[in-house]
């Protein structure tokens, strides 16, 4: 759907930039008792749990309960808003247990204030005004605009959100064995605030479909798509809050999801399989089609170039193994490695 440009040679080198954030106690989990066990060392850009040092994580960068939105956004985005803006295409993953903080970095939570906006309100922001910094912004030119898309893969099947009811559509086999949502709607908006208002209609289509909402939304990814035209130069840049990791460490390294019943998510382990292969130096077999959500994202990993990850950490002593479970597939993430004409079947 939207091509990602090869380096000469087609040799894709440089690998997932992967940030770790984790997010404060909230008060009730204070209430309950709960201790906080992860420690960053921002200096080395370390994720300690427990203060163990096998349990270390280096990362390209990260971020601490008062880090704020913009520092991360600026740390971890706008160098690929940078590039979406010189034509080429890029990705934010924002993975990790449901209540992490997914929704809030990627900036979808209705509920945030102005200062706490994520980072759905810069980039837009940023794209409509063709420039990365937040400071001084310069009125808007009469034609900037941007086009938007905003999907859901639910139960590998895909919804369109900007659509006014929830029909499945269509995929369209692209080269590779990628995969392209057919008749996928996409909004012009030519100011930030009805660009959030079109998200924010897309996320109650969402909550219709379940009225466990909490259960629904921690089950499907959300993908929106800010697309930027300049003259003949298309950039698009994809947002995507994953569906909740719980169990997935789990059931990757025993296969325990078969036989504790656990319920994972086929697109985030079939995520995972795809990261692993492709860290692998001599991998011959990327397991894109294994996925809805692989086959979605399948040119922007082969890329890799301009897709960065944030593992959101939820801090609680009660969630150390998910919070390891997280770490541990960012790293993997973040050692992935491209290497000439990749078989991918
Ligand atoms: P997820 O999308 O991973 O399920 P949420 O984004 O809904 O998690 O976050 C869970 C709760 O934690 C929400 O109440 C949210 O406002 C709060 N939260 C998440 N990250 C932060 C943060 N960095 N600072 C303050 N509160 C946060």
């Amino acid at each position: 759907m939207f091509p990602i440009p090869q380096t000469p040679g087609n040799v894709a080198v440089s690998n997932i930039k992967v940030y770790a954030r984790t997010r404060p106690l909230l008060q009730q989990e204070r209430e309950q008792g709960a201790t906080s066990i992860v420690t960053l060392i921002p200096s080395d850009k370390k994720v300690i749990v427990e203060d163990k040092a096998e349990k270390s994580f280096k990362f390209e960068n990260v971020f601490g309960e008062k880090a704020s939105q913009e520092e991360l956004y600026q740390s971890a985005v706008a160098p690929l808003v940078r590039k979406v803006l010189d034509g080429q295409n890029a990705t934010v993953l924002a993975y990790g247990q449901t209540g992490s903080g997914k929704t809030y970095t990627i900036g979808t939570d209705p509920c945030s204030t102005k200062d706490d906006e994520g980072i759905l309100r810069r980039a837009m922001s940023s794209l409509l005004n063709g420039k990365v910094s937040e400071g001084n912004l310069p009125p808007c030119q009469e034609d900037a605009h941007i086009s938007i898309s905003f999907l859901e893969v639910y139960n590998e099947v895909i919804y369109d959100l900007l659509a006014s009811s929830r029909v499945p559509l269509k995929t369209k086999v692209e080269f590779g064995g990628a995969i392209s949502a057919v008749g996928l709607i996409e909004k012009e908006v030519t100011n930030v605030a009805d660009g959030l208002h079109l998200i924010e209609k897309g996320c109650r289509l969402r909550s219709v479909a379940s009225t466990a909402l909490n259960r629904h939304s921690s089950r499907s990814h959300a993908l929106i798509y800010l697309i930027a035209q300049n003259g003949n130069t298309r950039g698009c840049l994809i947002l995507v809050d994953l569906a909740g990791a719980e169990g997935v460490g789990r059931a990757q390294t025993s296969g325990q999801h078969l036989t504790e019943g656990i319920h994972i998510n086929q697109g985030l382990l079939t995520l995972g399989r795809v990261l692993s292969s492709l860290s692998n130096p001599s991998h011959t077999y990327v397991p894109y089609r294994e996925s809805i959500l692989t086959r979605l994202l399948k040119e922007s990993l082969e890329g890799s170039r301009h897709t960065a990850m944030i593992a959101c950490l939820n801090p609680a002593n009660c969630n150390m193994h998910e919070t390891i479970n997280t770490l541990r597939y960012a790293e993997q993430a973040q050692n992935v490695r491209m290497k000439p004409q990749v078989l991918s079947t």
